[in-house]
């Protein structure tokens, strides 16, 4: 995307990685903690195309996904929601579209890879992690049910150089798979996760709602 910076004018972007099937306010307030502790100029929600580790259960289309993080980020002016993994063929890879990006802007553009302190302890074994650790400063916000610490001693463990920054964000002890449960099971989204985006799961059928009660959620 175009991002709000002069040419050759130093510029901060956060990248936000994920299913976001569907996003949540969890994404959502850990993005926003992130832009306001490191100075982002924006954060990039980066809607995972074809996700390496969740080949084995279903995904909703990644049009779905798009358009349900394209609703949930609108209406905030320093993000910005990217087609760039979902539009490029083959299994996603994060250092591929960190790759990408670091091609397409100028040197001045630092880049930031946000991800809760789950996905922290994942990273070190992801595929070109190396490479990963080069292009990017990790960002790995705190998540209740996950342990920092745990993700602090992966990175200390790691023979790879990861610079990380730790960072504290207001906890909400929700996950897409618990929004996709309560919709299967015929429970109310609201205040988990943007209107717009309790009206797309809705007018889609995704996640089965209406399978259960044959009603609209409410
Ligand atoms: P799922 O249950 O399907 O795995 P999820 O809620 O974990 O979904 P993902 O799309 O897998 O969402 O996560 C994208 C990123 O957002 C990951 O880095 C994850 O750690 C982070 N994240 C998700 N939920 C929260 C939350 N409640 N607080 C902080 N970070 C979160
Ligand atoms: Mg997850």
């Amino acid at each position: 995307p175009a991002l709000p910076y002069k040419e050759g004018d130093p510029c901060r972007v956060g990248i936000m990685g994920g299913t976001f099937d569907p996003i949540h306010y969890g994404h959502l307030v850990a993005a926003e903690q992130a832009a306001e502790d490191l100075e982002l100029d924006v954060v990039i929600f980066m809607a995972a195309g074809s996700p390496a580790f969740k080949q084995d259960r279903r995904v909703s289309s990644s049009e779905d996904r798009f358009a349900m993080t394209l609703l949930a980020t609108a209406d905030n002016p320093r993000f910005v929601a990217s087609r760039l993994e979902i539009e490029r063929p083959g299994i996603t890879y994060t250092a591929d579209t960190l790759a990408q990006i670091a091609v397409a802007y100028p040197s001045s553009v630092e880049l930031f890879f946000i991800t809760g302190a789950d996905a922290v302890v994942d990273i070190v074994h992801w595929h070109d992690a190396a490479r990963i650790a080069s292009l990017a400063t990790l960002v790995g916000a705190t998540r209740p049910g996950y342990d920092l610490e745990r993700a602090r001693q992966a990175i200390n463990e790691s023979p790879i150089d990861f610079q990380v920054i730790y960072l504290e964000v207001p906890a909400l002890a929700i996950s897409s798979s618990y929004l996709r449960r309560r919709c299967a099971a015929g429970q109310s989204l609201r205040y988990l996760t943007p209107d717009t985006v309790c009206g797309y799961i809705r007018k889609h059928h995704l996640y089965g709602w209406e399978q259960v009660t044959g009603e609209t959620m409410p």
